[in-house]
């Protein structure tokens, strides 16, 4: 427990009754600190998701800051993402028992990144078979040591020193089906777009489609792959059997394939404006100043991330 939810609990032990006590003292165990509850919705029959805000990570979010799914069938649940911390994870495996006490069988990973993977050991101590892109475990191998120091830093050591990035037990490439009983998902992997190992998971049954950060909406998109790859892969994402998305960041469910309009607009518009700066002979360091920046307006953190798209997407425009 943080010092913070420390000195919060001595309050309430001060001015509680004994019956309040009880419940504010499981609600600020769960999530290892002073939280909100994690609610997850029901967006159609047997598909919930847990909407994160749409912020950084930082201290007061825990890293809950990326959608995550659940699944669940006959016999089985699956799990689509874990959350930015281990306490997100305990407190997304709480909500799930909440509403379901059957055996998670599987933890989807949609990409390498710590909000979307940090919570894996929780999934993994609780028995289910962890699945991701088999770019995945080389990509998360390789960034682990950073990601676990940037974690450090946004969150403090306490939160961040318990993660242990937690790889797949299994791997897809190309296309996979499981089944939760009754209730079959189609992952695939996907070439090199937001990262180089995104992955998706349909639910035939309900049409809804868990585009992990392949789709952002709110958020305004991160570029760690490839921007054309993205732009590339986008009318074969589009062309997908869903009525429904669940993005990696933004709402719980939006219309598809509506909902993956603006970041396409985003994702040209950079393109578009670094291939100018290119033509006209703009070094990086300015073009990464106005590239995509009339796209400012219709997106939240935008200047986190912008001017990173706009350097990573130079590097890959300027050898056209
Ligand atoms: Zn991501």
């Amino acid at each position: 427990m943080s010092d913070g939810a420390m000195s919060i609990r001595l309050k309430f032990l001060q001015c509680c009754t004994a019956s309040t006590l009880v419940a504010i003292t499981a609600f600020v165990g769960a999530a290892g600190a002073w939280a909100a509850p994690l609610v997850l919705e029901e967006i159609v029959p047997g598909v919930y998701v847990h909407a994160g805000l749409v912020e950084e990570t930082n201290p007061q979010n825990q890293g809950d800051i990326a959608n995550i799914g659940v699944i669940v069938g006959d016999e089985a649940v699956a799990v689509i993402d874990s959350g930015g911390s281990a306490a997100v994870g305990r407190s997304v495996l709480r909500a799930i028992r909440a509403v379901t006490d059957k055996q998670i069988r599987y933890l989807v990973t949609t990409h390498m990144h710590p909000d979307h993977v940090f919570g894996n050991q929780v999934f993994k101590a609780a028995g289910a078979t962890l699945i991701g892109h088999h770019k995945l475990p080389a990509a998360l191998a390789a960034r682990a040591d950073f990601y676990k120091q940037s974690m450090r830093e946004q969150l403090g050591p306490e939160l961040a020193d318990e993660v242990t990035v937690t790889l797949p037990d299994e791997t897809v490439e190309g296309e996979r089906v499981i089944d939760l009983g009754n209730r079959k998902l189609t992952l695939k992997a996907w070439g090199t777009a937001h990262t180089d190992n995104d992955l998706t998971v349909l639910d035939a049954a309900t049409g809804t489609l868990f585009a992990g950060d392949l789709v952002f909406m709110e958020h305004v998109p991160v570029i760690d792959g490839s921007l054309k790859g993205w732009l590339a892969q986008t009318p074969e994402l589009e062309a997908l059997p869903a009525s429904r998305v669940v993005p990696g960041h933004g709402p719980a469910s939006a219309p598809w394939p509506a909902a993956i309009a603006p970041q396409t607009a985003y994702l040209e518009r950079l393109a578009s404006d670094l291939r100018q700066t290119i033509a006209d002979g703009v070094p990086l360091a300015d073009a990464v100043e106005t590239a995509g920046r009339s796209e400012a307006g219709n997106w939240q953190v935008f200047d986190a991330f912008n001017a990173r798209n706009a350097t990573a997407a130079f590097a890959e425009l300027e050898w056209e």
